[in-house]
């Protein structure tokens, strides 16, 4: 065994600073119940100055542009003075609470607001929100925000609108997304499956069954009468999107109104004789899991009655992804793995040193969604379908059933039939997040063999075995599945596919999930994280009026928009830029430099291949973070 692992010799020392570690890090299991996190967030896990300066910066940005929305600015980039005025009231009536020096530091800046207005490049409006981030920390989101923000929406604009239009003046100071000029177009709707904010969803199936009777017909008025229903099962063109997880789920009510989460059922199709650039095409929408509810509508239905199904989709999709994909899959995936690193490996030991940056940040933003963001009154419960009590069960429930062997890359896109490049050949998702996965197994595969040359050696470690063991373990970390057939790690080749998952999912998949959220989500027409329609409106016809009433209102979309675009435009540190003099091993650092340069070949096919298909970029290597901490 190299000399790099911890012997026995150290024990002593060793088990009193693990012991110390665990008074540290605690699990509790009644955070989101039964999920494991940690009890109290330890001291030295709190977010760093870089991270509040990226935040501060972007709190500015949906601040301004909440304060020209909602003080009758509305599509108009000009600050007239009454609004710039109207920032003194409202910092100094919120800040007040806060320190002095918040409030000292805004006398000073306030002259050169008057003057300069709002401009992007304001950055002493960026130091002050990171003083007042700084001062409060983030119990600013509870306390004192909660006075700022009262006073800023006052006027904002509400309810349904009469026009899409209406959205757009939602954005007088940030750049209004892409997606807002092409979400009604079936190509962007089918695209948002394999390259969207939720690319995990469809799955390759034979035919359709009782439950989803889309007739031949109906098939072949989209798809071309030379093509039929069950040749395209037949030859692996058919793939489903099934929301079935969330039928019985709870509706949670908006203050005045209904709010609505739904279960559909969604069919797309790849065309017969597909290139190597051809995209699936949306076939067929069942707005509910039995049929009869409500008639299946199709692109050769109504307008506004294909654009009613559709967003349904959108708004099933969004639900599933912020619970299960987002918060379950990533977030509270990770968390246990942080906690087990703190609590069974010294700082030195060569696996808590690889892992240790890929949790930075993760235990704090855990902590801080469970205690405000998804917490009742918070931005999940005023903002998804249903109840937050719903909502987390959810979350739990995506977590416990995304068993950990089960979890690696290949074997989820092997179980949804979607591997197949030959079948289905537009996937920007998979095709990117596999480049990523290798890069990260050669590196993981790298560093690990520098200190374990065997299986023997894998088995030896004490350290490492008793990791495993809590990591699983039901008073530990809960990770359902984990370790190999005979428990524990056996297996050097194990050891290598477990930590790339969690280094993976700590980055790429973190990555390809969350940045959506500000790019596609922050536009609610085109993902609306809740309807305020029943679907039973199907059963007649469809108006105008009916689709836009099922958006979210106004003050709804907003509140989206500003919780979306700050939680997606935070990227603090990259993959592979681990901090400086962290590995001392000269190898560690040949294999680093290994990793880097295959993620910069990464960077560039990437960007080839967006030169000939729609743009996908969230797994663009400069673009994940190392960490979820956002
Ligand atoms: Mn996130």
């Amino acid at each position: 065994m190299n000399s790099g692992l911890p012997n026995q010799g150290e024990n002593l020392i060793s088990s009193r600073t693990l012991e110390v570690a665990r008074g540290k890090y605690k699990y509790s299991y009644t955070r989101i119940p039964p999920i494991a996190m940690v009890d109290k967030l330890p001291d030295g896990e709190n977010f760093s100055t870089g991270w509040f300066r990226l935040l501060a910066k972007q709190l500015k940005i949906t601040f301004v542009n909440s304060l020209i929305t909602n003080r009758g600015n509305q599509g108009s980039m000009e600050v007239r003075d009454d609004v710039r005025m109207f920032i003194l009231e409202v910092l100094l009536k919120g800040a007040i609470p806060f320190q002095i020096s918040v409030i000292g530091r805004f006398l000073q800046i306030f002259p050169q607001l008057i003057l300069k207005g709002f401009s992007k490049d304001y950055k002493e409006l960026d130091d002050l929100f990171f003083l007042i981030l700084k001062t409060t920390g983030l119990s600013i989101f509870q306390d004192s925000l909660n006075r700022i923000l009262k006073l800023l929406f006052q006027g904002r604009p509400t309810g349904h609108v009469q026009d899409i239009q209406e959205y757009k003046n939602l954005f007088p100071y940030m750049d209004l997304p892409e997606i807002a000029s092409n979400f009604q177009d079936d190509e962007v709707f089918a695209y948002m499956r394999v390259a969207g904010y939720n690319p995990v969803m469809i799955e390759r199936v034979n035919k359709l069954g009782d439950r989803f009777p889309v007739t031949e017909t109906q098939y072949q008025e989209v798809m071309g009468s030379d093509d039929s229903l069950a040749a395209a099962g037949e030859q692996g063109r058919l793939y489903l999107a099934d929301y079935g997880i969330l039928a019985g789920a709870v509706n949670g009510t908006f203050p005045k109104e209904q709010k609505y989460i739904y279960a559909p059922l969604a069919l797309f199709a790849v065309p017969k004789g597909a290139d190597e650039s051809t995209l699936m095409r949306p076939v067929a929408i069942q707005c509910s899991q039995n049929p009869g509810d409500v008639p299946i509508v199709t692109p050769k239905s109504d307008k506004y009655a294909w654009l009613f199904a559709k967003t349904i989709v959108q708004i099933a999709d969004v639900n599933f992804h912020e619970a299960v994909t987002h918060l379950g899959r990533t977030h509270l995936f990770v968390g246990p793995f942080a906690i087990a690193t703190h609590r069974q490996l010294l700082d030195n030991h060569p696996l808590s040193l690889l892992l240790r940056p890929h949790f930075e940040g993760t235990l704090a933003i855990n902590d801080a969604a469970q205690s405000s963001l998804i917490a009742p009154g918070g931005g999940v419960d005023q903002l998804l379908s249903s109840t937050i009590d719903n909502s987390r069960v959810l979350a739990a429930v995506g977590l416990q059933s995304y068993g950990f062997n089960e979890a690696m890359l290949a074997k989820q896109l092997q179980k949804r039939g979607v591997d197949d490049t030959k079948m289905l050949p537009v996937y920007p998702y998979r095709d990117d997040a596999l480049l990523i996965w290798d890069a990260i197994h050669q590196w993981v595969s790298d560093y690990l063999s520098i200190y374990y040359q065997s299986d023997q050696d894998v088995q030896n470690d004490t350290y490492l075995q008793a990791w495993a063991r809590e990591a699983g373990a039901y008073d530990g970390g809960r990770v359902p599945d984990f370790g190999e057939k005979d428990g524990g790690i056996q297996t050097l080749g194990y050891l290598i596919d477990a930590i790339t998952l969690i280094i993976f999912t700590a980055s790429a998949q973190h990555a390809a999930v969350n940045f959506p959220q500000k790019d596609i989500m922050s536009y609610a027409p085109a993902v609306p994280t809740a309807g305020y329609q029943p679907i039973s409106l199907l059963k007649g016809e469809v108006k105008k009026q009916d689709y836009l009433n099922l958006l979210p209102p106004l003050e709804q979309a907003q509140g989206q928009l500003n919780l979306g675009y700050l939680l997606g435009s935070i990227y603090y540190n990259q993959l592979s830029y681990y901090p400086e003099e962290h590995f001392q091993d000269s190898s560690v650092k040949a294999a680093l430099q290994g990793f880097q340069k295959n993620l910069q070949e990464i960077e560039k096919i990437i960007t080839e291949r967006n030169k000939k298909r729609p743009k996908y970029e969230y797994l663009l290597p400069t673009k994940i973070p190392q960490s979820i901490n956002i």
